[in-house]
């Protein structure tokens, strides 16, 4: 029962044999035994309110295809009910008024909240090891990361604690850890999916999206999360689409184009091994491989890590102790408040990125290092454009290695930094990029351990790359393994 996918518990739930309540029940025990950290806060009372209202919608016959159905909520989106922490000691305590626009979305199609997951620390990270709340434990290996930032959402799904969650993407941290727990995970265009709620991080390069078990869920959950929102300056005004109109699409006389950069040096030879294989499949089902090249790949690292931290540095300025959560017990005067309480509340990641973010803005560095950033992003922005004149989708590796041991890079950014090395460049774009389960790595340690192939198409084809995904799902079967124990 609780391994299964949203779509197989949405066909128990219409054919009554199985209610909202019960279903919340099983998976409220089962994170109640988890020993995963992969939950900040749940509310069993809260949770089982919602379900009972679910059922009411069912037996009045107003349910639609989500109703009824659990999900988790990455500890970034605002909720009322449980608090919204960012993962961070400065929001620990903190309360929101209301519920991002996101949360708002599932509740209005009926979902239920389980609660919420586990990140790192204002979504800076790719190991969930920048938590204020802790680590999180792969479920297929508890020596293991999760990956991050997301990974309390890719933790949660791989386990079964829920069907679904929501995750946030600025730089990878939904295909990332996805990958490094074997479930399906897609970050939408940038614009598709409301910013509302969602506590910023690096506000051009953030977006919400939908993990869970499958592609199959994944469209589900998008054709209810995107939209057009006012409140968000830069939601983008589109029509709502189902985004599970095309997962019937066969991927024959499919051009897929391969970049040289993302099969590098850097790349394990296990993970290669994995994406080679899946490439073979699609080629099976009569997809062909185009060479293409992505030149400023590289250049992603450090043009993300000079972006990224600044309009972090910005963001976080609001956290002052004044207008929200965490304040210095005592301080002398106003801006010795403002130090303390900032001290106190963020962790090594956070203030190494306003550090970093403050540097790069301020005068002088401003040209030689922001500006710069800028320009390089739009070529790489380009650099897609002119492989999309060559193929209809690009596939690569995700992650250049499965999950790492706990603890092993915990006190070094860069090895943390260079390990994004293929998911930044999509997200720089704001195009749309997917992860799914395709294999697992080598060796005693590896073979544990998950592969996630990356899916990128041109923008606004999230239908388009969901449909592909789906066709590999039907052909193979990695998004069905479990890790043991589960
Ligand atoms: N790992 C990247 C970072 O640390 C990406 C994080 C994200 O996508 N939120 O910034």
């Amino acid at each position: 029962m609780h391994t299964q996918t949203l779509k197989q518990l949405s066909a128990l739930l219409k054919d009554k044999q199985i209610s909202a309540t019960e279903l919340a029940q099983i998976y409220l025990g089962k994170i109640e035994a988890s020993d995963l950290n992969a939950f900040i806060s749940i509310d069993a009372a809260l949770t089982l309110e919602q379900a009972k209202e679910a059922d009411e919608r069912i037996a009045r016959g107003e349910a639609g295809p989500l109703t009824g159905l659990p999900i988790a909520h990455k500890d970034i989106f605002v909720t009322r009910g449980w608090q919204s922490t960012a993962g961070s000691k400065m929001l620990a305590n903190y309360s929101s008024p209301f519920d991002a626009t996101v949360v708002k979305q599932f509740r209005t199609a009926g979902m239920v909240t389980l609660g919420k997951l586990n990140c790192d620390e204002f979504a800076m990270g790719s190991s969930n090891e920048n938590s204020f709340f802790g680590a999180v434990k792969n479920p297929w290996d508890k020596t293991a990361v999760p990956g991050g930032s997301s990974g309390g959402s890719a933790a949660a799904v791989a386990a079964s604690l829920t069907p679904a969650a929501t995750g946030t993407d600025t730089g990878g941290s939904i295909r990332q850890p996805a990958a490094l727990c074997g479930i399906s995970g897609i970050k939408p265009t940038y614009g598709r999916v409301s910013r509302f709620g969602m506590i910023a991080f690096a506000s051009s390069l953030d977006q919400g999206g939908p993990m869970a078990h499958t592609a199959e869920d994944c469209a589900m959950l998008l054709s209810a999360m995107a939209g057009f929102d006012e409140k968000d300056s830069t939601s983008i005004e589109r029509e709502n689409e189902d985004f599970s109109r095309l997962l019937t699409d066969g991927v024959k006389g499919l051009k897929i184009g391969v970049p040289r950069e993302y099969f590098s040096e850097g790349l394990a030879p296990d993970v290669e091994v994995a994406v080679r294989a899946a490439l073979k499949e699609y080629e099976k089902m009569g997809a062909t491989l185009v060479d293409i090249s992505l030149p400023k790949t590289a250049l992603s690292i450090p043009v993300y890590y000079v972006i990224a931290p600044a309009e972090a540095s910005s963001n976080l300025s609001r956290f002052d102790g004044v207008r929200y959560g965490h304040r210095a017990a005592e301080y002398s005067d106003l801006s010795d408040m403002y130090r303390k309480t900032r001290a106190e509340g963020f962790g090594d990641e956070v203030k190494r990125r306003i550090l970093v973010g403050a540097y790069v803005l301020s005068h002088g560095y401003y040209d030689a290092y922001y500006l710069q950033a800028q320009k390089i992003r739009r070529l790489i922005a380009q650099d897609f454009q002119q492989a999309f004149t060559q193929c209809d989708v690009i596939m690569g590796p995700v992650a250049p290695t499965v999950a790492w041991d706990l603890g092993a890079k915990a006190n070094d950014p860069l090895a943390n930094y260079l390990a994004d090395i293929f998911t930044l460049s999509t997200s720089l774009a704001g195009l749309p990029g997917m992860s799914i389960p395709c294999g697992f790595g080598q060796g005693a340690v590896n073979e544990k351990r998950p592969v996630g192939l990356q899916l990128i198409g041109n923008y606004f084809e999230e239908a388009k790359l969901l449909g592909i995904a789906h066709q590999f799902q039907l052909a193979t079967d990695w998004h069905n393994r479990r890790p043991a124990g589960i």
